[in-house]
């Protein structure tokens, strides 16, 4: 896909900006704090609806605004479609081709985008909840039923959670109650669970592939899921709700007291291992962004599997940081498939040569 069209309104430190025509490989240089992340990110937020950097809606509205709009148009490869997002304080609404989406999910997805930014290096070395994050928000673009079964978890979990806190302070433990919560959670916990694994391992697939070529064939990635119950490979849906329902009922009498629910995938983790060794724990700086650039560039593949086509890319200050052997790699791989978005401080950090034909835009305050 290809982006052609964006225009920001009220969007961060945009007033308003109109950028008419995009090549296959942009470049926004500009000094910090200037406005060139929040230009990929309004990128990233029209393929996901909701930024990589924040989950409160609001801080994409400008300060003095009262509500941001976000708009592109793109050619996919059936053809050409508009896309529209408006954020206010009460919420966000979606347009596709002037058509207003009743459900978030539905518009979701319509574009694709993969980033890579400092910030994903926590992929590999910070806590599980970040990990959790990066499986929803990629898994989610591309599998809208993964977005509902997610959702309906959530609201779940809470009530659930709920329930427990107030059955151990009233001292009245309802079985009948929990059996039903129990019910809803694992119906929902299932699916997530299995799209989770399923997503992993073909992960797995690409990853190691691209990670062994930017290390020249010298480290072996494996990622591993890690679940609160059972094993990392079972995937059978039958399998999955029996031991799911078995765990609850041992971990029962600890839930009631914790007053939270102490199995599912709000506690499932993911590992990376290089060469026999954890990666979070055993690896260097080095290998831990080498890891991450890893994962990113195989969601790249995946999304191509999965949907037909190539996502964008965008790269928010992570060119700089490769050495020129992997900048190239990395420009080198994508060339003329995938329309890439690239954030740097000057032009001088980039391995010039390479982005020859890139198109290249100055960012100055919000303009
Ligand atoms: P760096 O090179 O440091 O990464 P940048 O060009 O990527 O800089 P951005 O992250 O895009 O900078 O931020 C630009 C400016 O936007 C910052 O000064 C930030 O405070 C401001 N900003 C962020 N959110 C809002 C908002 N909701 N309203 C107005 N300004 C905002
Ligand atoms: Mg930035």
């Amino acid at each position: 896909m290809f982006i052609n069209q964006v225009s920001l309104q009220n969007y961060r430190n945009y007033d308003h900006l109109q950028l008419d025509s995009f090549a296959a490989v942009n470049l926004f240089i500009g000094q910090n704090a200037q406005g060139k992340t929040n230009l990929i990110e309004a990128l990233f937020v029209l393929a996901l609806s909701k930024s990589h950097r924040t989950n409160k809606d609001k801080e994409l509205i400008a300060f003095h605004a009262e509500q941001a709009r976000i708009t592109c148009e793109a050619e996919k490869k059936y053809g050409k479609v508009k896309l529209e997002l408006n954020f206010t304080s009460k919420g966000k609404r979606a347009k596709i081709n002037g058509l207003e989406q009743r459900k978030l999910s539905e518009f979701v997805g319509t574009i694709n985008a993969v980033m890579f930014a400092p910030e994903d290096l926590e992929i590999v070395k910070g806590s599980p909840g970040v990990r959790r994050r990066f499986l929803d928000m990629e898994i989610g673009q591309v599998q809208p039923s993964y977005l509902f079964h997610l959702q309906q978890y959530q609201k779940i979990l809470i009530q659930r959670n709920n329930y427990l806190k107030q059955a151990w302070s009233s001292g009245s433990k309802d079985s009948t109650m929990l059996d039903i919560w129990n019910e809803q959670l694992v119906e929902h916990g299932v699916k997530i669970i299995k799209k989770r694994k399923h997503f992993i391992h073909k992960l797995q697939g690409w990853a190691e592939t691209i990670h062994m070529g930017i290390t020249g064939g010298k480290e072996n990635l494996v990622l591993s899921y890690v679940p609160s119950f059972g094993t990392a490979d079972e995937e059978d849906e039958a399998v999955l709700f029996e031991q799911f329902m078995v765990k609850l009922s041992q971990v029962k009498e600890q839930e009631y007291r914790r007053g939270a629910t102490l199995a599912g995938p709000h506690r499932d983790d993911l590992t990376f291992h290089i060469n026999g060794n954890e990666a979070a724990v055993f690896g260097s700086q080095g290998q831990q962004r080498t890891t991450a650039l890893s994962l990113k560039l195989a969601e790249i593949e995946l999304i191509r599997e999965e949907i037909g086509e190539y996502p964008i890319l965008l790269l928010d200050d992570v060119l700089s940081e490769l050495d020129p052997y992997r900048q190239t790699q990395l420009i080198e791989t994508f060339q003329g498939k995938v329309q890439t978005f690239i954030t740097a401080t000057g032009i001088e950090s980039l391995n010039t040569e390479r982005l020859k034909e890139a198109q290249i835009f100055h960012v100055h305050q919000g303009h």
